[in-house]
């Protein structure tokens, strides 16, 4: 292939994904990021002498032996960063009374353990735990659907294959196991604190089958936690791109892609200058992509419905706190359900999740943590709010107090121990990540989007392309790095050329 050039949107994992393909594959590659490094959404901040984390909770599949261990290798995620098992996904403490049930990778303990907070739900509970005993075992579960062609690459008898290959992973598509957690919850399960577990494992919106996944890769040893934080993942995914002779300007924000024919050409920076290259892909936030980079101007109408009726996943409002205090024995996330409800930014809730960074060196000093409350919120009320900066400061200042003073009935003394509060806003994940709405994952997945396949093109447009969690509902670690995979699969597929990998 003679060589050609590519110009990347984003440096968020779908865009430094791409690079790495891209660069493998004849392409000379470059990646604009509007930020002051990498990873995007993966963010990883420091507070003095504290590391907060506030990305990719855990990584799937981080073990040799499935097909996306093989994608992280082939992008250089592998190997470079400590890496440690997550055997406790997650531990639910009842505030109002003595009930405690924690989600291990021993099944039959935690069907037993189950079983006794709920006993009039236990044919449901063994229902729901075969499922995850199943899921364990599938090849699926260490695929999760991501060698499924994007639509540019599916010939006329793939989609009947596809539909052959994931044919028993069509109960999810029908049937309980494919309502969202709190539709399945208040259906399927009589106890009330199970009910307020199962609604809680992930978010009560998204599908059941999510959670029997996520419960199913802890099982199987498939789900782990970065010791040193999430910015080493990316770090040598950024590692590798260099080395493979890619190049990422920082501090580089697109304000248009540049047309001429109907066909992209290159990009325009805040700073004024022009960029030219063969092919532009962006790998940032779809709607500003589609709507402000390239000005509405190729979108047909499921792209217009998309954008007006699905809903992105919440944004967040995230407390961490630098705490002189250890928490060796805790989980790596513990929901708390309150006494008393939790009023904040125009919302109410009964469950409060903590985030533990107890599971490796970096995150703090000897004898002190980090830990985090991450609960969703709204995208308007936080932006309203930003525009007056001081009663902004006062609204983050009185959430972080509230929520000591809420940890304070589990952990007695916590409130003098606090040395380090950071509070960060939706508005402030939009402003390093320019993501609608400050969206931590793109679409929600339901039913309906994961049904959906989001083509990696625009219609009537020539040498564009898209990668990223606004073309994979759900997003997630595994699935953006293959829509960057996907790009230069179709890209190869065009130039007839093989589409080549190493390691
Ligand atoms: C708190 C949190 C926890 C998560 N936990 C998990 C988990 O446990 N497991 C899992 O699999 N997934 C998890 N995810 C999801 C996963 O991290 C994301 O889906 C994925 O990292 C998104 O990558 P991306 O490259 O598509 O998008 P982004 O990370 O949003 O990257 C887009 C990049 O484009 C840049 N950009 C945008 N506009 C422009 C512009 N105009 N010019 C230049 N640059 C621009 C942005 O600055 C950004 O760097 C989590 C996400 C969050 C926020």
């Amino acid at each position: 292939m003679s060589q050609k050039s590519m110009i990347i949107i984003g440096a968020g994992l779908a865009g430094l994904s791409t690079g790495c393909y891209a660069q493998m594959n004849g392409y000379e590659s470059r990646i604009f990021e509007h930020h002051i490094k990498s990873g995007g959404v993966a963010a990883v901040w420091r507070r003095g002498e504290f590391l907060i984390d506030g990305g990719i909770h855990f990584l799937i599949c981080h073990k040799p032996g499935t097909s996306i261990y093989d994608v992280y290798s082939e992008i250089g995620a592998v190997g470079s960063y400590e890496i440690a098992d997550m055997t406790t996904y997650l531990r639910f403490i009842d505030e109002t009374s003595t009930k405690f049930i924690e989600f291990t990778n021993d099944l039959d303990k935690l069907t037993h353990d189950l079983i006794q907070i709920a006993p009039e739900d236990e044919d449901e509970i063994r229902a729901l735990i075969r499922e995850v005993e199943w899921m364990k075992d599938s090849p699926l579960l260490t695929d999760l659907g991501m060698s499924t062609s994007p639509p540019e690459l599916k010939g006329r008898l793939d989609s009947l294959k596809e539909m052959w290959q994931m044919r028993s992973f069509m109960k999810y598509f029908t049937g309980k196991f494919s309502k969202s957690a709190g539709d399945y919850a208040d259906n399927n399960i009589r106890n009330p604190f199970l009910k307020t577990v199962i609604r809680n494992l992930f978010s009560p919106d998204g599908p059941i089958w999510f959670v029997i996944m996520i419960l199913a890769c802890v099982a199987a040893g498939q789900l782990g936690l970065f010791k040193g934080g999430c910015h080493e993942f990316v770090n040598s995914i950024v590692e590798r791109y260099n080395s493979l002779g890619g190049q990422i300007q920082y501090k580089a924000k697109i304000e248009k892609i540049l047309v001429e024919d109907d066909t992209a050409v290159g990009v325009l920076l805040s700073d004024g200058t022009e960029h030219r290259a063969d092919v532009i892909v962006s790998a940032a936030d779809g709607r500003s992509t589609i709507f402000d980079l390239l000005g509405g101007n190729y979108v047909d109408d499921k792209i217009e419905r998309r954008y007006k009726t699905w809903r992105p996943f919440d944004p967040m409002v995230v407390v961490s706190l630098g705490v002189a205090r250890e928490f060796r024995t805790e989980a790596p996330l513990t929901v708390f359900v309150m006494r008393e409800p939790l009023k904040y930014a125009g919302r109410e809730i009964s469950c409060l999740p903590l985030r533990v960074f107890n599971y490796g060196d970096a995150f703090a000093p000897a004898g002190k943590s980090v830990i985090q409350v991450m609960l969703e919120t709204d995208w308007e009320y936080w932006y309203n709010l930003r525009q007056n900066r001081e009663e902004y400061d006062v609204e983050k200042k009185q959430l972080a107090e509230e929520i000591i003073k809420r940890l304070e009935d589990q952990y007695p003394g916590i409130t003098s121990q606090v040395e380090m509060i950071d509070v960060a806003t939706p508005y402030t994940s939009w402003r390093y990540t320019l993501n609608d709405r400050g969206s931590p994952m793109g679409w929600m997945i339901t039913k309906k989007t994961i049904m959906e396949l989001i083509p990696r093109t625009l219609p009537g447009l020539e040498n564009f392309y898209m990668a990223g969690q606004w073309v994979l509902p759900g997003g997630g670690v595994p699935g953006c790095i293959y829509t960057g995979r996907n790009v230069v699969q179709i890209l190869c597929k065009r130039d007839n050329e093989k589409f080549k990998t190493r390691i």
